[in-house]
């Protein structure tokens, strides 16, 4: 079933065209099903669909992927820790493996992970396993709060697991929230594209929002969305030059294969935005 209404914009399902989306030539085999079920809102342009994979999906506890997460997550901290407060309380809000909240508590911020589905990877940092729309809903940040003191909410890579509108994280202004804090993918900067956009690929992604859609559901002045691009920052002097090779390569496959050989997107590789709200 997919949603009634736009998750990004709230328009009537009615206006929903589906994308013609091809599927990346490496996962075609395995991934078949799930690839044409993305939908294109015509409003705001975000993009959904209504399967999803997340509850089966389990982290590799592969002491290699733990260190590769952690020094991509430690290389980016800054524009997290830049956002909050260092006196909040962080809610690492699906939080999975809980390796940001490891970052996070290493460096003295207080840090509670919200993740229903599975048991992170390090036990001394509390862990509520409560789902996201009942945490905001219930506001069950507020029980652990002392006086005077605000929480802040991390989203990182999770709005594109979530079946729900995004303008749940609205910031009330009694709520005592100081910063909700996102990272997500984002339509404006990877699709279309005359290559195909591997971050619809995955199986657990089932919306993206576009520029518009979060500037409509947040409609204030106090929001900020920075474009960044997080899987290849260790490359970033090769990123420019190399995304102009891969691109005229796939366009020579293209006139020759119909298809992409190098499956990134043109304009950048795992494109994301960072968006900061406060009350
Ligand atoms: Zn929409």
């Amino acid at each position: 079933m997919l949603p009634l209404e736009c998750q990004g914009c709230h328009s009537p399902i009615i206006q929903f065209n589906s994308v013609n989306l091809q599927p990346l030539f490496s996962r075609y085999l395995t991934k078949k099903d799930l690839i044409n079920n993305w939908h294109q809102c015509q409003n705001c342009l975000s993009v959904f669909r209504s399967c999803s994979k997340t509850s089966d999906y389990k982290y590799s506890d592969s002491e290699i992927y733990i260190q590769k997460e952690f020094s991509k997550r430690l290389s980016n901290i800054s524009r997290i820790t830049e956002s909050i407060d260092i006196n909040s309380i962080i809610f690492d809000l699906g939080s999975g493996p809980g390796i940001i909240s490891k970052i996070l508590s290493d460096m003295g911020y207080q840090v509670i992970q919200v993740e229903p589905s599975r048991d992170s990877f390090f036990k001394s940092i509390p862990q509520l396993k409560i789902d996201i729309q009942t945490f905001i809903n219930q506001e069950i940040w507020k029980q652990y709060l002392k006086p005077m003191q605000k929480a802040s909410i991390l989203l990182i890579d999770v709005l594109e697991h979530l079946p729900f509108s995004i303008d749940i994280f609205k910031l009330n202004s009694d709520s005592n929230l100081s910063t909700v804090y996102i990272e997500t993918g984002c339509v404006d900067y990877a699709f279309p594209s005359l290559n195909r956009w591997y971050y619809l690929d995955y199986s657990d992604h089932i919306f993206v929002p576009s520029i518009n859609s979060i500037y409509s559901s947040f409609n204030n002045n106090n929001i900020s969305i920075e474009r960044i691009s997080n899987s290849l920052n260790n490359y970033s002097k090769l990123n420019n030059y190399f995304r102009k090779i891969i691109y005229y390569i796939n366009k020579l496959s293209y006139l020759i294969f119909n298809r992409d050989i190098f499956l990134v997107p043109i304009r950048s590789m795992h494109d994301h935005i960072s968006i900061t709200i406060k009350p």
